[in-house]
This record gives C-alpha cells, structure tokens and sequence, in this order.
C-alpha cells in the first residue's frame, strides 16, 4: 500500500481550479497596472501599500529555502501556522467522516481547527514523561485518519520527542504526519526538514512568531514535498500574507546569521531561570525544555498563578491539562523581567509554606 497522495486528499480537491488573481496572470513588476482594481494614487498615509501582495511570496522563499536546506517549491507560507494547519484539515479530511489524531497534552490548535471543520479528534495521550507511546498511537488508526499532530519540540511540556519513534509512526502511518516544529530553534535536534526526502507523507511546520520574534505578523512555514505544497497553495486564500508582512520578513531574512545570538541570549535565560525555580520549596518539578517555555510543577499551582496576576506578571495556567496537573507554564522572558518574576515568587514562599 504505501501514502498515495491522491487517495488521501478529499476527492473533490482534485477537481479545483484555481482562483487566478490578476497578479497571478500578469507576473511582471514594470507596467501601467490596470488590472486589479487598485487605487492608482496610493494610500491616505502616502505608504506603498495600495497594490496586492505578491500571493506566492517567491522574494521570500527564495531567501528561505537555502537558510532551512529544502527547494523553493516545498515551501508554504500561511497566515501563521494556523492557517497551515486548518488548510490541510479542509484538504484532506471529510467533514462528518475522517479523523485526526492528537497526542495529549498538546498544542490546542489542531483540536478547535478540527473541531471548526467537525472533523472528529482520536486522542492518544503521551506518556508520564511526555513522549510518544508508539503501537497505542497506530493501534488507534483506522480507516478514516488522515492525518496525525505530532509537537516537537512540545507545547505545553517543553521536550523533543524521540526521533525514531517520529520516525516509525511516519514510517508506519499511511496517512499525513504532521512534525510541528515551532520551537525547533531553541533545540539542539535537527529539524525534521532534513528527512523530507525519505518521506512523502511528511509535512514539517515553523514559525516566524517564536524565535524570529515575529508572532505579530502572522506568518508560518510548512515544509512538504512540491506535491503537498501545490495543494496547499491551490486552497489558500490568493493573498494570504499581506505586503506589508512580505516586506518585514524579508527584512528579517536579511539579518538571518544574526538569529542563533538571539536564541542563545534566550536559552541562557532559561537556563537562570530554571535554576532559579529550582531553588523555589513549592516547586516539585521543572520539566527539561527544549523551548523558549519551562513547564513546572509546584505546590498550588492555581494559587500561585492568581498571586501572580496580581503582581502583574501573567503566566500560563495549565493546571487543569491532561498529564499536567498542578502545572504552570512559563515563558522565558527578558533577564529583568525573568528576576522580576523571581523575586515576586519567592515574596510568596513563606505564605506557601504556612498554606
Ligand atoms: C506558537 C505555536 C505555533 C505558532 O503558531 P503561529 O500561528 O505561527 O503563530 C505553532 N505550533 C505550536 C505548537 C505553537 O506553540
């Protein structure tokens, strides 16, 4: 049997013609441009923004592609990666039919964009210390599961998933894996684009809005074979990231050698900081990250996580996840406010202890 691209999409995808944009028929950048119903005089604010965005992004990808070692035409870039992920809901899975595996606890995207597209969810929790619990996740496939979530490194535990069970599942899967990688950066595990080759049923995603430090410009990348990436391109909406977004990322790109600084200056933080929630008595366990996040376990989770609103710092609640009971989530934040955060604790430990 094998993945066959075909039968696993929603039959009707195949049949689609796609919405050609004015941009997309004339591609040239000189020209008088009466085509697309622009305002010929610009903007109120006298910015460049009154022609339609570029809808393949190609400045873009053609500075990505070499940066993350894959071809131009394996990448997409969404709306965030959310967009990403509620496109390949609505390409490969019918509504009232197949279904989704997720691996709780995780990130809550995959379930509410499925839930939006009532596509049903098969949920196979991690294991105790967060990874994968391998024959029980393909024990759940059946006929309908198109594609299965996994997050790593994962949101809300922090860690990296064990890389040849990634690779049995995609190995044994028929259908789409999906490897969401948006803390990839802040791991030492090389990201799974690097395997896109071996695999056809692989789809890897990132992120501009974690260690590109972008998350207000919406923009996310997915990584697949031309194949999947065609398909994706061929449902999204024709300009799904603004000029504007275009212009800024590649802005970024520019100064893409200047990244690992930048995410090294974070995980130095993260180590000072788990150190320093280590030495806290009400904290039971600060679970080994991966990510620009710590997931810690502590004595009355709840209310320390109200004290700290109070004290204006705001944290995650994740006390009430499957597999995180009594879990806080916290981001790494900026040495100052991450002292802040600190002082602001242990302010709170004598109440703790006499609780
Ligand atoms: C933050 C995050 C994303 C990023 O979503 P965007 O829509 O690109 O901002 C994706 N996956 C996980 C697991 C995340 O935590």
């Amino acid at each position: 049997m094998g993945f066959e691209l075909e039968k696993l999409l929603r039959p009707h995808i195949l049949q689609i013609k796609p919405y050609s944009s004015a941009r997309d028929e004339y591609t040239g950048k000189v020209g008088i441009f009466l085509d697309a119903n622009e305002n010929p005089y610009g903007a109120l604010t006298g910015e460049p923004f009154n022609r339609y965005p570029d809808p393949y992004q190609a400045d873009i990808k053609e500075k990505l592609a070499p940066v993350k070692g894959v071809a131009k035409e394996q990448i997409f870039l969404g709306n965030g990666s959310d967009e990403a992920i509620d496109l390949l809901m609505r390409a490969f899975c019918v509504p009232g039919k197949d279904n989704i595996i997720l691996l709780p606890p995780t990130y809550g995207m995959y379930e509410v964009s499925a839930s939006i597209n009532d596509i049903a969810i098969k949920r196979v929790n991690l294991t105790t210390d967060f990874q994968l619990r391998t024959s029980a996740i393909l024990e759940a496939v059946d006929e309908n599961s198109k594609i299965i979530f996994i997050c790593s490194p994962n949101n809300p535990s922090g860690n990296k998933m064990d890389r040849n069970a990634i690779r049995e599942i995609i190995q044994k899967f028929h259908g789409l894996v999906v490897v969401d990688e948006a803390y990839i950066d802040f791991s030492d595990e090389p990201s799974f684009t690097t395997e896109l080759g071996h695999y056809p049923n692989l789809l890897v995603m990132q992120t501009f809005s974690k260690a590109w430090g972008l998350a207000n410009l919406r923009i996310g990348m997915a990584f697949a074979s031309e194949k999947i990436i065609r398909i994706l391109n061929l449902i999204k909406p024709p300009y799904n990231i603004s000029g504007l977004t275009q212009q800024k990322v590649l802005e970024t790109l520019e100064k893409a050698d200047q990244l690992e600084a930048l995410v090294k200056e974070v995980m130095k933080e993260r180590v000072m900081l788990v150190e320093a929630l280590d030495d806290l008595s009400f904290v039971l366990e600060c679970y080994p990250s991966h990510a620009n996040f710590v997931l810690v376990k502590m004595d009355h989770a709840q209310k320390i996580y109200e004290y700290l609103i109070h004290e204006m710092i705001i944290v995650r609640d994740r006390s009430k996840v499957v597999l995180c009971e009594d879990c806080l989530r916290i981001s790494v934040g900026t040495q100052e406010e991450n002292t802040l955060l600190i002082e602001a604790l242990t302010r709170y430990e004598p109440i703790i202890k006499n609780l």
